[in-house]
């Protein structure tokens, strides 16, 4: 199984974030998930791949270049891509992937975990989206989202495209217990 990771690149966060990311980091790599991820050092996301790196488990990198040559890539994770652009990035973190994880995370984090439940509306991605709800500090995402389908800006079958969960044990059942989804969904994608 291969999960892409989406979070942080703060360090300046309140330590139960990195707490909650070292318990899922342990989790992935005693269950020999393999992860892809940002590929950044700091925050989370460096939280992520020390601890999977320590476990003994495999974690790539994709990065945008300049982003490498500004020496903003993990110096210990040694699968690495390097992609020309931000969108190129985000599209192959995409490829070949079992499921999404979203933790708590910036703009950076929204917007990939955002375009991936866009994609995912319009059948284009099928696979399983699970959002890490650490602190409850996604609980304004959560509205918003069922805001959009309360006043008719979604279709309430996407609230099917997420779940949200509380503790890094749920994860991994989160995601095997998965709700299918098919490119068929382009069929009510839109409000008409
Ligand atoms: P954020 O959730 O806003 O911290 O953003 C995480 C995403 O922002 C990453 O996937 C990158 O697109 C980008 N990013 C911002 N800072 C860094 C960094 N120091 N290293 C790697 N990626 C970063």
């Amino acid at each position: 199984m291969r999960l892409c990771v989406y979070c942080a690149s703060s360090s300046k966060i309140d330590q139960l974030y990195f707490d909650a990311t070292e318990q899922l980091a342990g989790i992935l790599a005693d269950q020999k998930v393999d992860v892809v991820y940002g590929g950044g050092a700091y925050g989370l996301m460096g939280k992520l791949a020390d601890v999977i790196i320590e476990r003994g488990g495999n974690i790539k990198g994709i990065m945008p270049k300049f982003m490498n040559e500004i020496e903003w890539a993990h110096r210990k994770v040694t699968d690495f891509e390097f992609t020309d652009t931000m969108h190129e990035r985000k599209a192959k973190f995409l490829e070949n992937i079992d499921g999404i994880i979203a933790l708590p995370g910036g703009s950076g984090t929204l917007e990939e975990l955002l375009e991936a439940i866009t994609l995912k509306r319009l059948g284009l991605f099928t696979k399983p989206i699970v959002i890490l709800n650490t602190n409850n500090y996604y609980a304004p995402l959560k509205m918003m989202l069922q805001q959009c389908v309360d006043e008719h800006f979604m279709d309430g079958r996407h609230l099917d495209m997420w779940s949200f969960v509380d503790s890094p044990e749920e994860v991994l059942p989160t995601i095997f217990g998965f709700k299918s989804w098919d490119p068929s969904a382009i069929k009510f994608a839109a409000q008409k």
